[in-house]
């Protein structure tokens, strides 16, 4: 079968592969709907997680299944599934301390297009199914859904790390889709004032409907600065970064207070050390509290997502900003997201 695979560093194109066997416990499964992610850009080209040699590309996919191995109990061929970004080994270590995304090694809970195929090719394989897949509810559209698999999971675990409370007051840091997510968790967490920062039109117009009541332009001076004045001097309760460069940690600390929680998102390219400010820092004695996930995964996300949007609580389809129809265009959807043209949220393609 065909694919849309990382070639090499820096280099894209289509492969043709085996189709990948099951596993007894494993699904194979065809698309439906796929979606590119920045992380695919910083892994391609910005070298973050090293090489990889004819890598099948793509995290974020729902799907409808093809085989399933003879110990699956719940799933079966022809069921509608969301698959989400991240496919834990549940019964892993890590897992049972409660950082299933982290299973066998940092970032391991993370299979699909960081070191085992992607989603975008005629088929892909799922490990444990019955774990890692849920059913696509009839009323949810498959584009729809798609946003969940790693958006929706990511930004919601962003602002369940920033320890939000009823009526915290939050930044976030970056409104991609990403930070998007995290200003609709802010929301439904209890967030009162809730800043976000960021330029994009359609980006500030998705922001505003999920929740947020001050848009700050990173363009126009410092953010800490900004959001200081803006409220009078004290900063806010939770910083959620989901975008940005190595200088926005330390404005993310400096917009901080007593208590604060600092929650990072963001994939960090670009250079090997983070800085932070000392003297704002407390000389690391601030209690301004810095936290890093990953995107949780797993059927009970997944689960739970799918019920957020099934009663109303967030709106993912609001970020599609641009629709594709056919497996081959999974191409044209991943260079619009290198290019970030400035009316882009999250493309999707449809199968
Ligand atoms: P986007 O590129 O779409 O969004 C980035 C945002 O950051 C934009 O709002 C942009 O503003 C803003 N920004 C750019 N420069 C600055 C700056 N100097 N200061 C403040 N804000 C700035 O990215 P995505 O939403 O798609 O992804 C965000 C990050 O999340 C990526 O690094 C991605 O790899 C990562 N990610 C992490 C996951 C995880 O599990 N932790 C999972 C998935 C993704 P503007 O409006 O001007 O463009
Ligand atoms: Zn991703």
């Amino acid at each position: 079968f065909t694919g849309f695979a990382m070639k090499r560093l820096n280099e894209v194109g289509w492969v043709e592969k085996e189709k990948p066997e099951c596993g007894r416990r494993d699904a194979i499964v065809k698309p439906l709907a796929l979606s590119p992610c920045t992380s695919d850009i910083h892994t391609v080209w910005e070298g973050a997680i090293g090489d990889r040699k004819d890598m099948i590309l793509g995290h974020e996919a729902v799907g409808i299944i093809d085989e399933v191995g003879p110990d699956v109990k719940d799933f079966k061929p022809g069921d509608k599934v969301i698959v989400p970004a991240i496919t834990p080994d549940w019964e892993d270590e890590a897992a049972q301390r409660g950082y299933s995304s982290q299973t066998t090694e940092p970032l391991g809970g993370w299979k699909f297009s960081n070191f085992k195929d992607g989603v975008f090719g005629e088929y892909f394989h799922v490990n444990l199914a019955d774990a890692n897949l849920a059913k696509l509810p009839e009323s949810i559209e498959p584009e729809t859904a798609a946003m969940l698999s790693d958006m929706f999971s990511t930004g919601i675990m962003g602002a369940e790390n920033a320890k939000i409370k009823v009526g915290s007051t939050v930044a976030v840091i970056g409104i991609g889709p990403v930070g998007l997510s995290a200003v609709a968790g802010a929301a439904i967490l209890g967030a009162s004032r809730l800043f976000a920062v960021g330029t994009r039109p359609n980006c500030v117009d998705v922001a505003k409907k999920y929740g947020a009541t001050d848009i700050i332009n990173y363009k126009e001076g410092p953010i800490d600065e900004q959001i200081r004045d803006a409220t009078d001097g004290a900063g806010v309760d939770a910083v959620i970064i989901a975008g940005g460069n190595m200088d926005t940690w330390p404005q993310a600390v400096k917009m901080a207070k007593a208590g604060s929680k600092i929650s990072n998102i963001n994939y960090l390219s670009g250079a090997d050390v983070v800085p932070l400010p000392r003297e704002a820092w407390g000389c690391g004695m601030a209690n301004i509290d810095i936290n890093t996930g990953l995107c949780p995964g797993g059927r009970v996300r997944m689960e739970r997502l799918a019920s957020l949007v099934e009663y109303g609580r967030i709106k993912p389809e609001l970020l599609i900003t641009h629709r594709f129809k056919g497996l081959e265009k999974v191409e044209d959807a991943l260079m619009l997201m290198k290019d970030k043209p400035r009316d882009l949220i999250k493309p999707v393609v449809s199968i």
